[in-house]
């Protein structure tokens, strides 16, 4: 397993069927175009279907970020999406290894009934009813109209309500001072932290760096769009195609969405 792959596992969520997994692959290859023997085009595009936002002009409640990741896709081995999130927001440990951060990482997932496993990469989920955001208490936590959730670094005192309430540990803490910081994605000593969903790159109208790195340099898992677009390419899949929710029981509604699981 690759250096960076973390072997956390999750769950099955419920409602998991192996049968039924089967079929929805075969549909989803039917769907495709098939170019060579096991490579196939779905028409993924790099363009962002984000439009640059002005900076003093608010997020859009019409729109619902999220990412729907084919699971199918990604390698067990593949690591770029965790490289470039570590690259974009330079969560490296300044030479220290031991505190490298991941604000997206990979995860196994065993089914207990055959014993097969499936990796995937897991991230903030940002939740349309997300429990980090309930529980702070200085309102550091919250979520902008279009979805996404954040972590304002100025009035977050570091209590750690949220990562205990985080069902996905998606949530980490600054322990040390941080150098080299990027100005689009500021981070400090004593505060909480979390994938932001690239909000930087979403508001000047270009895809999540993840997003970006599995399509060039790998399978291609992660679709990013527009949930409440109908006409979007994630909307329509996860229409056209059976998709879930990791914990979907716990009713918070994540953006972030899997098929082939
Ligand atoms: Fe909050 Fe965790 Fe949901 Fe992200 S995944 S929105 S940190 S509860
Ligand atoms: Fe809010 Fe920060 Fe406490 Fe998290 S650590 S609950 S963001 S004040």
């Amino acid at each position: 397993m690759n250096q960076k792959t973390k072997s956390t596992t999750i769950d099955k969520p419920p409602g998991f069927d192996p049968k039924r997994r089967s079929l929805l692959g075969a549909m989803a290859t039917a769907a495709g175009l098939t170019l060579a023997p096991g490579v196939i085009l779905y028409g993924i595009t790099r363009s962002s279907p984000a439009k640059a936002r002005a900076l003093d002009a608010a997020a859009s409640a019409e729109k619902r970020w999220g990412i729907l990741v084919d699971v199918s896709r990604c390698d067990k081995d593949c690591d770029a999406c965790v490289t470039a999130c570590v690259e974009e927001h330079n969560l490296s440990g300044n030479g220290r290894p031991t505190t490298d951060v991941q604000w997206i990482r990979k995860v196994e997932i065993r089914d207990p009934q055959n014993g097969t496993s499936k990796f995937l990469p897991m991230l903030c989920q940002h939740c349309e009813n997300p429990p980090c955001v309930d529980v702070c208490p200085t309102g550091a936590s919250f979520k902008r109209a279009d979805g996404i959730v954040l972590v304002d670094k100025h009035i977050c005192i570091g209590c750690r309500y949220c990562m205990m309430a985080c069902p996905y540990k998606a949530r980490s803490f600054v322990h040390e001072v941080v150098e080299n910081q990027k100005s689009y994605a500021p981070r400090g000593k004593g505060t909480v932290e979390s994938c932001t969903l690239c909000v930087h790159r979403i508001d000047s109208d270009r895809i999540p760096a993840c997003v970006e790195a599995c399509l060039d340099s790998a399978g291609g898992a992660l679709l990013f769009g527009d949930l409440n677009d109908p006409n979007s390419e994630i909307a329509k899949r996860v229409a056209r195609y059976a998709s879930q929710q990791i914990r979907a029981d716990l009713g918070l509604n994540p953006s972030i969405r899997y098929r082939n699981l």
